[in-house]
């Protein structure tokens, strides 16, 4: 999509604008697919709220089941939007990003697993929200298995005076891996405050290799405290399925109690 004739597409012709731009990039979102967290917006609605907000390229992470995206890439692309394959997996208790893996992402349980899914293929693997206060953040397994990890997030959820990510930006710095800027989405006002702008081809693979080899800036801003009690409100008001058993052992360590007395859960 490189011309912008009569007759195509609107978005066509802002996508014939932005060549030779850095890609505006979201890697982290849940939608109403999502196995584990209950939430309202449908992969439609994501996509449009992202085009809407000038992205390129987003992945759709659900908890532990890789989404099929068949359906949404016409829908994303007649839109300006590549869509990443990707899947917020849980590998040994821990949640890990796998993206732009064609096949095999769902079965990866341990970490022998994902080395032998990157021997196999070229995907990207990053670190979500790995020093977060919760049990289900990577934290010293980072170091562990330092070698299978492309890239550290910096997750939208930090304000000027809080701010967790601080610990796995420095680690990035030190070994060399470049950091990405996710909204780890589960309503979609929360996108758009920190992303990614890579110097890339608008395709999934040109992204994902960008991103690998450091051509990746993070762009954002911190929460406000209104902000941080707005998302810890939905999550008081049952943004959460049923606790299951697995998610019950993580509750107490992954709450962050919050100036208003909500709690903020970060998945
Ligand atoms: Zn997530
Ligand atoms: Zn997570």
């Amino acid at each position: 999509m490189t011309t912008a004739n009569a007759g195509q597409p609107p978005t066509a012709r802002i996508v014939t604008q932005k060549l030779g731009a850095m890609l505006k990039v979201e890697l982290h979102t849940h939608t109403a697919d999502d196995p584990i967290d209950r939430i309202p917006h449908t992969a439609l609605e994501l996509i449009d709220r992202a085009v809407v907000l000038g992205y390129d390229a987003l992945a759709i992470t659900l908890h532990d089941r890789q989404l099929d995206l068949r359906r949404l890439m016409p829908y994303a692309a007649d839109r300006g939007l590549v869509l990443i394959p990707g899947v917020e997996r849980t590998i040994e208790g821990r949640h890990v990003l796998l993206l732009n893996f064609q096949q095999g992402a769902d079965d990866v349980r341990t970490f022998r697993d994902l080395a032998r899914l990157k021997s196999r293929e070229l995907g990207l693997v990053v670190a979500p929200h790995p020093f977060f206060p919760t049990s289900f953040c990577l934290g010293t397994d980072l170091a562990r298995h330092a070698d299978l990890f492309d890239a550290v997030e910096r997750n939208a959820m930090f304000t000027r005076t809080i701010n967790f990510n601080r610990r796995g930006e420095s680690w990035a710095a030190r070994h060399g891996k470049p950091v990405v800027g996710n909204c780890d989405v589960h309503r979609l006002w929360q996108l758009g405050t920190t992303y990614s702008l890579v110097d890339a081809a608008r395709d999934a693979d040109s992204i994902c290799s960008a991103i690998a080899a450091g051509r990746v800036q993070v762009k954002g801003r911190p929460l406000a405290w209104t902000e941080v009690a707005r998302i810890a409100g939905v999550m008081a008001r049952g943004n959460l399925r049923p606790v299951s058993p697995r998610t019950r052992v993580d509750r107490s360590a992954g709450r962050i109690d919050v100036n208003d007395g909500g709690v903020l859960e970060m998945r």
